[in-house]
């Protein structure tokens, strides 16, 4: 098995990351990605994305001895800053504990840590601009825009949302399930650029949040002082990418609607009308894989909306997951196909419905001082019974030895509890312990 050479399509994050797993194991890598090398390529505009990278993802990294060098390039960021209509600003902490931070990491800068790191290995060649056009899978062969063909036994796609892999089970394969769903909102980057010596000009340890009911403003620290900003705003209505024709519409609504983030983004107008708008879209499928042939990982099995910064963690806890398997299950590449999607596929689904729900709680719930209660009850619930209660979104960020599956449904629980626990309450102090007590051994026993 461990001279098999595996095709892998598409050298993005989580190509790039499953490459060197597979090298490390022994096997030969051939990573073929569409675009030309981006360690010698300037980033399109508004296209630079800064992520957050979250235990499940450092984790994988670790096992490939690339978790400290990521972290040399992230910027902890401990809770989000709520900016009202007026300016003022809330701080909510994401966790409670010391270590419980999320750290914010520039896509670009991170690929191209994980494509020196498989440039590096002897196992793995990387050919650019190299883009699958087509999968024959009866035929073992992959095409490729220069019209090559080549003949792969082992193929894993993990070209993106829009994965061609994918596309060739859908057309190849009978009964493959397939969803795609685009949310009625997309994005657009803008920027904050740095202030003084380059200094941050906001607090760079909190995710800041300008949350307006149906749209939503974020900041995200990057290493050099400045910010990426990001609006996730409706694509059409009086509200909405549509509405806002001209620079001017641009200024005024921002003055209006984000008054204390407007001084910070000087380049604002032109940025919005330069950068493109992207889409947010999830994607489901089932089978990941065709035999011991073919399989999907990363963004191609599962696209998410980024909602709760969790598609690339996803796509690496992926990798850890395979790597695992593979000590067990070799040389039989379709068991080890198999049982990854019976163990990935039920979670991918679930971070993937979480994800769409943060988008609301994002854009709408978080400006509620409902929203806050809960969020300081679940946290007293915690320190107290830490063995029963762990708020959803820690479990989601701190605690990968819990599934994301598990994560939601004992999520659903809780909420309920908070639900009854804070009907009538304004904050943590009036809590009636013994309620409390009596919920938890009801429904979190
Ligand atoms: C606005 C936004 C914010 C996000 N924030 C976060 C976050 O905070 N945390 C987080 O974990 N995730 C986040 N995500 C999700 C994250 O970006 C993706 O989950 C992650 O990039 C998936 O990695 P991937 O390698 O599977 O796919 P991609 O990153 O899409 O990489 C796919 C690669 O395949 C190449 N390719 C495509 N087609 C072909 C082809 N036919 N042949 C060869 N190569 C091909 C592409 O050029 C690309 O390099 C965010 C996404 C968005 C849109």
């Amino acid at each position: 098995m461990s001279r098999q050479t595996v095709h892998v399509l598409g050298g993005g994050l989580v190509g790039s990351l499953l490459s060197i797993f597979l090298a490390k194991k022994g096997f030969k890598v051939e990573l073929y990605e569409a675009r030309t090398d981006m360690r010698q390529a300037e980033i399109d505009a508004g296209r630079s994305i800064n992520l957050v990278i979250t235990s499940r993802g450092l984790n994988a990294l670790e096992q490939v001895g690339l978790r400290e060098q990521a972290m040399d390039i992230a910027v902890p960021v401990k809770g989000r800053m709520l900016h009202d209509i007026h300016g003022q600003t809330t701080f909510v902490p994401y966790g409670q504990k010391e270590h419980e931070v999320i750290n914010a990491i520039s896509r670009g800068l991170l690929n191209c840590l994980l494509l020196d790191a498989a440039e590096a290995h002897p196992n793995i060649n990387i050919q650019f601009q190299q883009r699958c056009t087509d999968y024959n899978i009866a035929d073992k062969t992959l095409t490729f825009n220069d019209q090559n063909n080549i003949r792969a036994d082992i193929v894993i796609g993990t070209d993106g949302a829009f994965s061609s892999v994918r596309r060739a089970m859908l057309d190849q394969v009978m009964n493959f399930d397939y969803a795609q769903s685009f949310l009625e909102s997309g994005y657009k980057e803008l920027f904050i650029p740095p202030g003084e010596n380059n200094g941050y000009r906001i607090d760079k340890d909190a995710l800041h949040i300008w949350p307006r009911g149906q749209y939503m403003l974020m900041a995200l620290a990057n290493m050099d002082g400045s910010f990426t900003c990001t609006l996730f705003f409706p694509y059409q209505g009086p509200q909405s990418f549509a509405a806002l024709k001209t620079e001017q519409d641009v200024i005024t609504f921002f003055q209006k609607t984000f008054p204390d983030a407007v001084s910070l983004m000087p380049t604002l107008a032109e940025d919005f009308v330069n950068n493109p708008v992207g889409s947010l879209v999830t994607v489901k499928c089932n089978p990941w894989h065709v035999g011991g042939q073919a399989l999907l990982l990363g963004d191609a099995a599962h696209a998410l909306v980024p909602f709760f910064g969790q598609g690339m963690n996803c796509g690496f806890e992926d990798c850890f997951v395979l790597d695992q398997l593979l000590d067990t299950l070799e040389p039989d590449w379709e068991s080890v196909f198999k049982q990854l999607n019976e163990q990935r596929k039920f979670n991918a689904d679930a971070i993937a419905d979480m994800a769409v729900e943060n988008f609301i709680e994002m854009r709408d719930t978080t400006a509620d001082p409902l929203f806050q209660l809960k969020k300081q009850v679940g946290f007293e619930l915690e320190k107290r019974y830490p063995e029963r209660f762990i708020p959803r979104y820690s479990m989601v960020m701190f605690h990968p030895e819990i599934s994301y599956a598990e994560a939601k449904q004992r999520s659903e629980v809780q909420a309920k509890v908070l639900d009854k626990l804070c009907a009538n309450i304004s904050s943590p102090e009036q809590l009636d312990w013994a309620e409390v007590e009596r919920l938890l051994a009801t429904h979190l026993a």
